[in-house]
């Protein structure tokens, strides 16, 4: 395993960071082996959250006697001061441990989104947390780049989590990129499989290697893919001619139909839909453990969802230009297609 240095936080991680929301699909004993299977191979970076259901108590288990050799990030989508510190206290709880390395605001996907944690003192209440050593560094993660220029706001933020892959490339153009660089962010990034759509994991990681700054987090489940995984993060080559025309290809038959999840259609004013719940039914699906997947209300969703009238007021909002009742109707039938099952 190659290491390389976080951004300002100085410290060595593995090039690979685990992500830890699948270890809930499967039986604990497993998770716990795979975590340490992880460990063994080099991997020192875990991504975790306090929503990815008991995701934190199996790595409190699985870290047992290794904690102080890993750096775990954690995460709390809370927006007012104490239901957040709640959070991280339970996060400190499961994870057993006394200091989590790095916690993050979950999903600040709109501007207000910072403004409430901002004015709510729920930043200023994390650094206090910082400083009395319970946690190392801050951050957030973020699903629409048009919120980055919050985090450069806060001086106290080192690290932040973004999608990044070869259809979901508007973090990395090249004004932000400079902004990362002078800033010394600590960059993570999410879905580098497009969240289980982008189906090559060499081309994947083959592009994310041009951005050295940047540390993969991919969500696992198995050894079998683990060691997949480690195959093609440790290798030095580049995109050729090829890959470049595979990624076009991609793109294009993609493109139209890729939900990044941001938010920013919502609200569904005609209907009320949840439209980027029902637009990540099949990401929920090969995600969540499946007795999760089918008790968080995607039924009612669904049912709302089948109301859409196509008025395309959602699209106008989509700054991806999405047919976004196209992408509802596909996860409909999706979603259709396993209770047939
Ligand atoms: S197209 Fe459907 S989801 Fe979008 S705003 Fe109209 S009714 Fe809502
Ligand atoms: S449809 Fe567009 S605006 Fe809505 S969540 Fe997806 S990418 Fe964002």
């Amino acid at each position: 395993m190659r290491y390389k240095i976080l951004g300002k936080t100085n410290l060595k991680v593995s090039e690979l960071a685990f992500g830890a929301i699948q270890i809930t699909r499967i039986d604990q004993k497993e998770a716990i082996n795979l975590i340490r299977f992880a460990y063994d191979s080099g991997i020192n970076l875990i991504d975790t959250a306090s929503s990815y259901f008991n995701s934190e108590e199996i790595l409190g288990k699985a870290l047992k006697g290794i904690r102080e050799k890993v750096y775990v990030i954690s995460k709390s989508g809370k927006r007012d001061k104490k239901n957040f510190l709640q959070d991280f206290n339970t996060s400190l709880k499961r994870l057993k441990t006394d200091y989590i390395d790095f916690y993050l605001f979950h999903g600040i996907s709109k501007n207000n989104e910072f403004d409430q944690i901002e004015e709510a003192g729920v930043i200023e209440a994390l650094v206090k947390e910082r400083d009395k050593g319970k946690v190392r560094f801050i951050g957030f993660s973020c699903h629409n780049p048009a919120v980055i220029e919050k985090f450069f706001k806060v001086k106290d933020f080192s690290i932040l989590m973004i999608p990044l892959n070869f259809i979901t490339t508007e973090y990395v153009e090249e004004s932000l990129l400079y902004k990362f660089n002078q800033n010394k962010t600590g960059l993570l990034a999410m879905k580098p499989f497009g969240g289980g759509r982008l189906m090559d994991i060499e081309i994947c990681f083959k592009f994310l290697r041009q951005y050295p700054q940047v540390i993969p987090v991919a969500g696992m489940q198995s050894i079998d893919e683990l060691k997949q995984n480690l195959i093609y993060i440790g290798k030095d080559d580049n995109l050729t001619k090829t890959d470049h025309k595979r990624i076009k290809e991609l793109s294009e038959e993609l493109g139209t139909k890729f939900c990044r999840g941001c938010g920013y259609c919502m609200p569904c004013k005609e209907k009320g839909i949840e439209i980027t719940d029902i637009n990540f039914i099949e990401v929920y699906y090969k995600q969540f453990p499946h007795d999760v997947f089918w008790n968080i209300g995607l039924d009612k969703k669904v049912e709302v969802a089948r109301k859409c009238i196509e008025c395309g007021k959602c699209s106008e909002k989509c700054p991806f230009d999405l047919d976004v009742s196209e992408i509802i109707k596909k996860n409909i039938a999706f979603f259709d297609g396993l209770k047939k099952v």
